[in-house]
């Protein structure tokens, strides 16, 4: 019997022609919605499958967790950007399963699973959080991946300073207003950099018994570099504008352990030392979703280190060519040069993959292996400055900044989103206000308590499920 008899399609799909191509995707990141909507055209039936219902920019996650923006700005609902795209349907849920053998795709919510058959497949479910095998530091320090990771840090922030004003020991409040970000990357330097224009512009004023402006917010890393990817040259501009604006910088420095007052340093000449602090912040490192090993269990493709997949230079699984990975999930060493974990890698090559999938429906030349066009990286350190290397331009300072404002509202989706963006940067940037500085309980508790939850609860399926998920 063939694999389509077993496994029919979800009820959402049953209006839709028999034996119509059916692409599923998994992800509604960069690479799974930009896949999805170079699909709009396409003579094919198009599931999404996604275990948030919203897509995420995640390089504006930081802004969420200062206060900037809100989590709608940067996390628009899927089901809303794809409304319009009549051959595309949104499932919401985790998904557990692929079985290359038998073309289908499992997903999880609530107790129930949902088997999705497939044609062809884009598997765009990207990375999460490495603690380089301390997977206890996550209790302490949250990481920078999701709403919830961004909307928690928020409260810590925030509620960092209000408990200082309460605190009457000196040293307990010099802990509480010391703020430890690991990692100088572009997420580790732009979210120190808006510690420090918090603690120095907004909150200054806004606080009677403690000074905000004394804040330490100290950015860490093991490597004796800020942003290595940028070269040199911008990446000492970054050091020195972040010392200007009262970020402390400690290179060579590695974390080697965490509690809940502080974290411990192991520093380059092997000294140990240790920093007091209400909030460490864990901005690197990255690992594969599990769905990375489970594609090459069954395919034979390679792992790299961190769990990402080895495809073809057309983004196809070995021996599948009815499967691509694209986005974050590819292992970036077998391109030549490899591929940087951004954006643009996952929507160019979400797109490559939707193109494949249309020539192939369509009985034209494929377009054949994928050719990334890198279109430059960027960070800002503070408002008004920023630095960008695009092709051989190195831009810094404020040119840098217009730039950076320029892509990311551009890239930002739906009308809407841009429009309240731009108004909420004109509140923190022009003025010195923060338009989202709401905090919950739920926000900073709910992440711990779930997973002891999940330790005393265990959830069978979650159980049964390959180790990771
Ligand atoms: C804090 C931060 C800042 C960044 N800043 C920049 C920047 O300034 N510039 C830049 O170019 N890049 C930046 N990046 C990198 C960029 O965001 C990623 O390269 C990009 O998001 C990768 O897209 P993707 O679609 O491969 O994966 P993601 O965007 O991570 O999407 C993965 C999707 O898969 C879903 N998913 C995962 N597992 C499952 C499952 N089992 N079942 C169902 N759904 C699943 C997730 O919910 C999500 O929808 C940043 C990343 C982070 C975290």
């Amino acid at each position: 019997m063939s694999p389509r008899a077993n496994h029919p399609t979800p009820t959402g799909q049953t209006g839709h022609a028999l034996n119509r191509h059916r692409v599923v995707i998994i992800g509604s990141g960069f690479g799974g919605l930009f896949a999805a909507r170079a699909l709009a055209r396409a003579d094919a039936d198009v599931v999404l499958i996604a275990r948030t219902t919203h897509h995420l920019f995640q390089p504006l996650l930081y802004q969420v967790a200062t206060g900037i923006l809100s989590e709608g700005e940067v996390a628009p609902s899927t089901r809303e950007v794809l409304a319009g795209q009549a051959n595309a349907t949104v499932l919401l849920g985790e998904v557990r399963r692929i079985d290359l053998a038998a073309r289908t795709v499992t997903s999880h919510l609530d107790g129930h699973d949902t088997v999705t058959a497939y044609d062809s497949l884009i598997v765009a479910a990207g990375t999460g959080q490495s603690y380089f095998g301390n997977d206890h530091f996550a209790e302490f320090a949250p990481g920078m991946k999701s709403i919830d990771d961004a909307l928690e840090l928020r409260g810590r922030i925030f509620g960092a300073f209000e408990r200082a004003e309460l605190a009457t020991d000196p040293a307990e409040i010099r802990r509480l207003l010391t703020f430890v970000v690991v990692g100088a990357g572009p997420t580790g330097v732009e979210m120190a950099g808006q510690i420090a224009e918090l603690s120095r512009r907004t909150l200054r004023h806004d606080f009677r018994r403690i000074d905000p402006t004394a804040a330490r917010v100290i950015l860490l890393d093991a490597v004796e570099e800020v942003l290595p990817t940028f070269g040199d040259q911008l990446g000492t501009k970054a050091r020195r504008r972040l010392e200007r604006i009262g970020v402390e910088l400690q290179l060579g420095a590695t974390v080697v352990g965490m509690d809940a007052r502080g974290v411990e340093i192991r520093d380059g000449d092997g000294t140990r030392r240790r920093i007091e602090t209400a909030c460490p912040i864990w901005a690197a490192g990255v690992s594969a979703s599990p769905l990375g090993r489970m594609l090459a269990e069954q395919s034979g493709a390679e792992l790299d280190r961190a769990g990402r997949v080895a495809v073809g230079q057309d983004l196809t699984l070995p021996g599948h060519p009815e499967v691509f990975v694209v986005g974050d999930l590819i292992a970036s060493a077998v391109y030549d040069p490899p591929l940087p974990g951004v954006a643009q890698v996952a929507i160019q090559s979400g797109r490559h993959a939707a193109r494949t999938i249309r020539a192939r429906l369509a009985a034209q030349v494929e377009p054949g292996p994928f050719r990334y066009r890198d279109k430059g990286s960027m960070a800002t350190i503070s408002r008004f400055s920023a630095v960008a290397s695009v092709g051989p331009v190195r831009l810094s300072g404020v040119f840098g900044w217009v730039l950076w404002l320029g892509v990311h509202l551009v890239y930002l989706i739906g009308f809407k989103n841009r429009v309240t963006t731009l108004l909420h940067w004109m509140v923190s940037f022009l003025g010195r206000g923060r338009a989202e500085r709401t905090v919950t309980d739920q926000q900073v508790r709910a992440r711990n308590v779930l997973r002891h939850h999940h330790h005393d609860h265990p959830d069978p399926l979650r159980a049964a499920a390959p180790p990771g998920l």
